[in-house]
């Protein structure tokens, strides 16, 4: 992978692991010359990886809407910034741009980026890999509740067994490396089986 794109936190969170962690992410995509696509601003930990990376050298992509630049949130020191009418349209281009996404810590914003890619993979709309970088135990309640939807019959196993989880980024880097994603005709077939049986 070339280019990885990272979603996390527009805010610092309240722990020195969060920062951190995005610090050691911008360091280790330096040092293997990997490009960064992310939300382009320069607030929380978004900042932090965008300001380790450009610092060393490597490309940086920044896709925003036209109402975040407007309320200046923008980092002006990005290579290439992307403006873009819609949140919809941001994450669109976001996957295009990248071979691949690491989910950090981060709220709704890096949620709703976690959950359109996963979809996207799951309809094989797109086969790319998505590792979640589980700092501190951020991620734990999440990933619990990936496995009630398994075990409750609203996710299939093999999508749940297939998210890729490391709690540092070289290891979750080289799982990401052999991402290799579920066959979708078996399970579309098993769910028009299932709603036609009930
Ligand atoms: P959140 O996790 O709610 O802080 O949102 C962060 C994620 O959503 C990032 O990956 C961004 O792509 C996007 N996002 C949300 N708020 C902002 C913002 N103020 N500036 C840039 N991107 C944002």
């Amino acid at each position: 992978m070339t280019r990885i794109c990272v979603f996390c936190g527009s805010s610092m969170g309240n722990k020195d692991e969060y920062r951190l962690a995005a610090k050691q992410v911008g360091e280790y995509f330096v040092e293997n010359g990997i490009e960064l696509v992310y939300g382009g601003a320069n607030v929380g930990l978004m900042k932090i990886i965008a300001d380790v990376v450009l610092q060393g050298g490597v490309k940086v992509v920044g896709i925003m809407p036209h109402m975040l630049i407007e309320k200046e949130v923008v980092h002006k020191d990005i290579t290439q910034l992307i403006s873009v009418e819609t949140m919809a349209e941001r994450k669109e281009i976001m996957i295009e741009f990248s071979d691949g996404f690491v989910a950090m810590p981060g709220g709704f914003g890096t949620l709703d980026e976690l959950a359109e890619i996963l979809t996207h993979n799951q309809l094989r709309i797109v086969d790319k890999p998505v590792g979640i970088l589980n700092v501190d135990g951020y991620f734990d309640s999440l990933l619990q509740f990936f496995d009630t939807g398994a075990s409750s019959g609203f996710v299939r196993q093999e999508h749940r067994d297939n998210i890729i989880v490391a709690s540092n980024i070289a290891e979750l880097v080289e799982k990401m490396n052999n991402y290799k994603p579920v066959i979708m005709t078996k399970w579309i077939e098993d769910i028009k089986i299932e709603s036609n049986e009930s």
